[in-house]
């Protein structure tokens, strides 16, 4: 296999699940942000804030972006500023991995840039009947699958069913052969002890 997978972590729940006060006090001061072009590529980047991480592309026609990861924290100003280093392309879309407010709260700053927010059904519906503070409601939706085409990049949307979640999509590059999803879990192993909102059992195989 050669696609290229970023699987990403809920940081909120690895931070009280698995790190002791002590074990944070020393903890190294990573920078609080970070941009990293994804090798062999010339215009897909990971945003990283704290430890939640984001997808973008660049084209000449306008930015895709993923999750703001902004929960009661700047980083979608942050996030903007670190795509204006790169690009003064509109930014067009800022897709949403699942219905997880860790990912997709504080979206505002992107919105108010003229962005389409798209999502799965699921997490439409769910932010619609909650209402959870400072999340965009998603402006269009996937079902099974949508391709967004943008300045000569193709990004395939595909729901595979529940997983983390009910409502999470796996974002395919597939010239690149690149594959962003978050949340999941590795191969082999589980990321916590309890991964809340999961759906084991659906991600060993579909019920026949
Ligand atoms: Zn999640």
């Amino acid at each position: 296999m050669s696609q290229k997978v970023f699987p990403v972590m809920a940081a909120g729940l690895f931070a009280a699940l698995t790190l002791s006060t002590s074990a944070l006090a020393q903890a190294p001061q990573a920078p609080a942000y970070a941009t990293t072009k994804v090798e062999g590529t010339d215009n897909v980047y990971i945003f990283r804030y704290a430890n939640h991480q984001s997808m973008f592309i660049v084209t000449k026609a306008g930015v895709i972006a993923t999750d703001p990861i902004s929960l009661r924290r700047p980083a979608a100003k942050a996030y903007i500023e670190e795509i204006r280093k790169i690009t003064q392309a509109p930014i067009k879309y800022v897709i949403y991995s699942h219905a997880h407010y860790d990912h997709i709260a504080g979206g505002k700053p992107f919105k108010d840039l003229g962005a389409t927010f798209i999502a799965h059904k699921n997490a439409k519906a769910r932010i619609v009947e909650l209402k959870p503070d400072d999340v965009v409601v998603p402006d269009q939706v996937v079902d099974k699958q949508k391709t967004i085409s943008l300045g000569g990049m193709t990004l395939e949307l595909i729901y595979v069913g529940r997983n983390h979640s009910d409502s999470t999509l796996v974002m395919r590059l597939p010239k690149e052969k690149i594959i962003f999803t978050v949340d999941w879990i590795p191969l082999g192993a589980v990321q916590f002890r309890d991964m809340a909102d999961t759906y084991i059992p659906d991600i060993e195989g579909p019920e026949k």
